[in-house]
């Protein structure tokens, strides 16, 4: 046992790409704490390896949190040192950890975090977008319908100046999100898509939304890690939102194709479906939720 590392349940920060990433603080930590839980331990040995950490580990994730953290907890009250670490960047930031650290402050335990490399915030700084103001949300719901709803929560409240909004998001996903924020904040939204960050292919994609999804269509395949951040524009209480002062809604584009291909209902909201890259029940549902606002 080292004589420097004090008893506690330590957080480290590790690199998200980039090995030079990791902080001298967070290699002694590594090695001279008495375990290490691993959100996975194969991944972790391979960055146990590279810096000579014979540290032994164990597994902690989303599956074994809870059994795992009172486990770990009992020995903390006992004076052990634990490291905890996620496969990449800052622990508890959407990775586990946020239960131990609960589960350490109510045995009293002392709470001490080895800060380094974190994907929101390396995105944030080097985006361009506000960093005055902001709001870390994490990933996303995955169904479409939940995602949707979500947006439009985030894009409904008003704010006094423009915030600047950061997501997490695979890259999957990723089409189907920008879609998404564009059609409830409008094809102008002010956006960047970081994608490996502190990789060797590390990029910033700025624009519009609209923008941004252009030249992603012009990949073959979206790869990579991605934080999305948005300018959530300043609104003002009782004003129109964002979306409805640059987007046409739903019904209003139903309408129109109707109208302009003498198409039923039905048929324009076919259409629009394959044009927005959405299913025909989820756009249809849309519709329903902008017909139930405005009733
Ligand atoms: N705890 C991590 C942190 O502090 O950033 C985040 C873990 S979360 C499970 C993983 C997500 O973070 C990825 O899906 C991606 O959205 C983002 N991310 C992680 N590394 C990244 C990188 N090198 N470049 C861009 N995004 C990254």
């Amino acid at each position: 046992m080292s004589e420097e590392l004090a008893p506690g349940l330590y957080l480290v920060a590790t690199p998200i790409g980039n090995l030079g990433d990791i902080t001298l603080r967070a290699i002694e930590v590594l090695k001279h704490a008495d375990r290490i839980a691993c959100e996975d331990t194969r991944q972790t040995q391979k960055l146990l390896n590279h810096f000579a950490i014979a540290t032994p580990t164990v597994s902690y994730h989303q599956h074994n949190e809870h059994h795992r953290a009172t486990e770990l907890v009992e020995s903390l009250k006992a004076g052990a040192r634990v490291a905890v670490v996620s496969d990449a960047g800052t622990p508890g930031i959407s990775d586990p950890g946020s239960w131990l650290v609960d589960a350490a402050i109510a045995a009293g335990i002392p709470v001490i975090p080895i800060p380094g490399a974190n994907a929101a915030l390396s995105a944030l700084v080097a985006s361009g977008l506000s960093t005055e103001q902001f709001q870390f949300l994490g990933f996303l719901p995955e169904k479409a319908g939940a995602r949707r709803t979500r947006l439009e929560e985030l894009a409904a409240p008003p704010r006094d100046s423009a915030q600047t909004l950061i997501f997490y998001e695979a890259p999957h996903r990723v089409a189907d999100t920008l879609a998404d924020l564009e059609s409830v904040f409008g094809a102008a939204l002010r956006m960047v898509a970081a994608r490996e960050l502190t990789k060797l292919h590390e990029e910033f994609l700025r624009g519009t939304v609209a923008e941004v999804r252009q030249q992603l269509a012009t990949r073959d395949r979206i790869r990579g890690e991605f934080v999305l951040l948005i300018e959530a524009p300043a609104k003002k209480p009782g004003a129109p939102g964002p979306d409805s002062q640059t987007r046409e809604t739903i019904s209003a584009r139903v309408a129109r194709l109707q109208a302009e291909s003498n198409l039923d209902e039905k048929e324009a909201l076919k259409r629009l479906a394959r044009e927005l890259g959405q299913s025909k029940s989820e756009l249809y549902r849309e519709l329903q939720r902008e017909r139930a606002r405005h009733r």
